[in-house]
């Protein structure tokens, strides 16, 4: 039996009048990726920051490695990794100069060059966050996240704004975070992003779970329904195109 890293229980969340979130239930296991999907404003953030105790909840329960978050929200901070805006990092500031910021603040040695080069940055050790590309920068936010050694990663629509080449680089990167025995959970808008990368995934949609399984599972109940694609499918896309006259290399490095 898969161990749940996550339990979600009638997470209510109300702003004033408004019911942001409306009794959401749901699990997350160890070691796998999983992505919270919806429109925006369907409550994925709010849920998000709720379980990250970085927000008051209505009423709900949510229980993180065992942990309460009622009882002891200090305890869930230890083992989680959150990304840290951009906009919050010091500008004067380089990324290995970073890296000992945010080390010192958990309280945890780490060895920032070595961080740096699992989200290949170790060239951009000397620079400032303002001089990286999209791509870095998110690379960058990537490993925000690993410096406490958490057992949960927190990302946030990592690839938005990222060329193809970017996206997929990070989509590795991600992957990567798992195989170290990281659970990880994702927002994203891309449907192929969440396709490829989680293994399973909750559509919210109006502060409700919708469905819940695997991407695979999921398209195969649509296609049970008699539901086929209006467009002749074929055996690439634009994207392929892209990648196929502009390479797998990233840019701006
Ligand atoms: P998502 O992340 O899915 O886009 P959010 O959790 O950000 O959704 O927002 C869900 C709903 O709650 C939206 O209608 C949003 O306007 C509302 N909301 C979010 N934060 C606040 C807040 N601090 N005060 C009032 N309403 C909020």
């Amino acid at each position: 039996m898969d161990k749940v890293m996550i339990s979600v229980r009638d997470l209510v969340k109300n702003y004033g009048n408004f019911q942001a979130v409306k009794g959401i239930s749901f699990d997350v296991y160890e070691g796998e990726i999983f992505g919270l999907l919806g429109p925006n404003g369907a409550g994925k953030s709010t849920t998000l920051e709720i379980i990250e105790t970085l927000r008051p909840k209505t009423s709900g329960k949510i229980i993180v490695d065992g942990i309460d978050l009622d009882a002891h929200p200090n305890e869930i901070k230890k083992i989680i990794g959150v990304q840290l805006q951009s906009s919050g990092f010091y500008p004067g500031l380089n990324l290995l100069e970073l890296v000992d910021l945010f080390s010192g603040l958990y309280n945890r040695k780490v060895n920032a060059m070595e961080l740096l080069e699992t989200v290949h940055l170790k060239d951009k050790a000397k620079a400032k966050v303002k001089e990286l590309s999209g791509g870095q920068k998110q690379r960058f936010s990537v490993a925000t996240t690993l410096i406490n050694n958490p057992k949960i990663v927190f990302l946030d629509e990592p690839t938005t704004g990222l060329d193809p080449q970017a996206r997929r680089n990070l989509w590795a990167l991600i992957k990567n975070i798992r195989q170290n025995g990281t659970t990880v959970i994702i927002t994203t808008h891309y449907m192929d992003e969440a396709e490829y990368l989680c293994d399973r995934v909750a559509i919210v949609e109006s502060g409700k779970v919708v469905a819940l399984n695997t991407p695979d599972k999921l398209i195969d109940d649509l296609v049970a329904t008699g539901f086929e694609r209006p467009k002749e499918v074929k055996k690439a896309n634009l994207e392929d195109v892209f990648i196929h006259l502009t390479g797998h290399k990233l840019r701006e490095e």
